[in-house]
């Protein structure tokens, strides 16, 4: 990227406005905002609770092709259409998740989009931001201090210290905490045990918050959590040890949704970051909806490529807070349409139209699935620098074969400049009323059997296979009211199949089903069918290194 200003660089040169400001163009008034300094804010739950009767917008879902490591693009093209929106005069809102502060020090890429299509502040928002996921961490870890001292004072609730499913979480890359034994020391400090740490946006904390309506639901959400077994493999809840209550307690400001604006001054929420394989990947309900009743198109992201992160987004969010998303945009470059033909990433650089046509397969797929929903779909060409004429007519001649159009875009290098086209087709799409939304599959179909249907339908995999030990399982919490459940696939995002290095669009593979867990308080089945991490580690060079305060105190090498 020679020659480029790096993300930070523009991002610091933004021409902020007050939130305050930001705030009145949605006609929040400014008792109803919680200013957290002079370019953040939270809503009021008194102000949300007001908008209840007013009359939604047009809701737009940005997802892509699998992610390859040439980079797709999700966060820069939904920040870029909604400041696309905004410049053709419609009143539009972006819907962004909060990043993990672990991942800022390990791997290069930051959360609040990127090039003249970001969120500001972005260290803020790459950093403690307003500090929900520190609430959220010690929300879960209260959580699990009070197990163990449950257990310390006699364990009434009979809980069997070998069931335990309940571990502690911190925001930070960590592999030395992955697997820990805990309570060592002597008598006084517990029974040992092993236990281990996840990074906070694995937490059902996180998931809970962000599928929550308000705060009354998130208590008591939280308090069907299961922390653990009994002897007799009955579970026990948080509620059943009294976390619930405290529990909300440290979550009441973390639920209000933060309010900041992109680099063109237009509004954006950004709230929540459930992971997207062990969760379902999407920023809070409470976002979502308050954005719907303050603005004409709301844009927002899911992570992952379409087969993770739409279907979560439609059969998990969508389905659960009763959500209707009116079109979709996947977003697809000619870099990784390459990359799914089989080029290299060291040979990107090199025009290669055959290896273009021939991974625009993947692109179908996910453009084929997305329609299964029932939402109309365009397909957004996030333009490189190094891309040719020939590769992006490639890709556009592809996509009309499917009866759907796509739309180059350049919102990174231009801002919204680069992106009137796709915005005026995303308004004509979302206006035209073809949404017919409705999920893949019923809340009444058996547990097992929705595994087939996103296996089959979305995956095209032959067919599921599960040990009876897991299919047992899934018996016993359809027996124990948990059938109407959705699903939450933890799958790698490179494929569709459950092997990175299939790309394109295999068929006819095997999904095995290694292990599934309850989330009962998020409210979904998590069916995991590879090596998931949940505790994430740092490289041999973490992007840390590179990190530090210049002599104006402002902070380099974020991004
Ligand atoms: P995703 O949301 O799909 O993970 P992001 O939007 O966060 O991807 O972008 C990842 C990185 O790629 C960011 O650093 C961003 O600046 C960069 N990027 C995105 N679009 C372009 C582009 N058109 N040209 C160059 N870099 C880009
Ligand atoms: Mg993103």
């Amino acid at each position: 990227n020679t020659g480029f200003k790096s993300d930070i660089e523009i991002a610091r040169a933004a021409r902020k406005k007050p939130i305050l400001e930001i705030g009145a163009s949605l006609g929040i008034p400014a008792e109803e905002l919680l200013p957290y300094g002079h370019d953040k804010a939270k809503i009021s739950a008194d102000f949300i609770a007001a908008q209840r009767q007013k009359k939604d917008g047009k809701l737009i879902l940005v997802t892509a092709i699998n992610p390859t490591p040439a980079g797709e693009g999700k966060t820069t093209t939904t920040v870029g259409l909604g400041d696309g929106l905004n410049r053709i005069g419609k009143k539009a809102i972006v819907c962004i998740r909060e990043a993990s502060l672990g991942p800022c020090f390990g791997v290069k890429g930051g959360a609040a989009g990127g090039g003249y299509a970001q969120v500001v502040p972005m260290e803020d928002i790459n950093l403690h931001f307003t500090g929900d996921f520190h609430a959220i961490t010690s929300a879960h870890n209260l959580l699990a201090a009070l197990l163990d001292n449950h257990i310390y004072w006699g364990n009434e609730q009979n809980i069997d210290i070998r069931r335990i499913a309940w571990r502690r979480v911190m925001d930070m890359n960590d592999r030395a905490l992955r697997d820990i034994v805990c309570s060592l020391g002597g008598v006084a400090n517990g029974f040992p045990r092993e236990s281990g740490f996840d990074i906070t946006v694995a937490s059902e904390v996180m998931a809970i918050l962000c599928l929550s309506e308000d705060l009354a639901d998130l208590e008591k959400r939280i308090g069907n959590i299961i922390i653990g077994y009994r002897r007799d493999k009955s579970p026990v809840f948080a509620r059943d040890i009294k976390a619930d209550g405290a529990m909300a307690v440290l979550l009441k400001d973390a639920i209000q949704p933060n309010l900041v604006q992109t680099l063109e001054n237009n509004p954006a929420f950004v709230h929540g970051g459930p992971f997207a394989n062990i969760a379902h990947g999407c920023n809070s309900v409470v976002a979502t909806k308050t954005a719907l009743k303050l603005a004409d198109y709301v844009v927002t992201e899911a992570g992952f490529g379409a087969d993770l992160g739409a279907e979560k987004f439609f059969d998990i969010k969508c389905r659960k807070a009763g959500l209707k998303p009116d079109a979709a945009v996947i977003v697809a470059t000619a870099r990784a349409m390459k990359m799914n033909g089989g080029v290299k990433k060291d040979a990107l650089g090199e025009e290669n139209i055959a290896a273009v046509r021939k991974g625009c397969a993947n692109l179908g797929r996910h453009v084929q699935n997305v329609k299964k929903f029932g939402v109309p779909v365009i397909v957004a060409i996030n333009h490189f620098s190094s891309d040719t004429e020939g590769e992006i007519q490639a890709i556009k001649d592809y996509v009309a074969t499917l009866g759907t159009q796509a739309v180059l875009c350049r919102h990174w290098a231009e801002g919204s400049a680069g992106i009137e086209e796709l915005a005026h087709k995303v308004v004509a799409l979302a206006e035209s009323g073809r949404s017919q939304f409705a999920p893949l599959y019923p809340d009444d179909m058996s547990l097992f059997h929705k595994i087939e249907a996103i296996a089959k339908d979305i995956y095209h995999a032959g067919e599921v296979i599960a040990d009876k030990s897991v299919r047992d399982q899934l018996h016993v919490w359809e027996a124990q009211g948990y059938r109407n459940l959705p699903i939450c696939m933890a799958k790698t995002q490179y494929s569709f199949s459950t092997d990175p290095n299939l790309r394109g669009a295999p068929e006819g593979h095997t999904v095995p089903v290694r292990e599934v867990r309850l989330s009962a308080g998020a409210g979904f089945v998590v069916v995991i069918t590879g090596e998931i991490m949940t505790m994430p580690g740092l490289p041999k060079v973490p992007s840390s290194e590179k990190i530090f305060l210049n002599e104006q105190g402002q902070i380099e090498g974020l991004f």
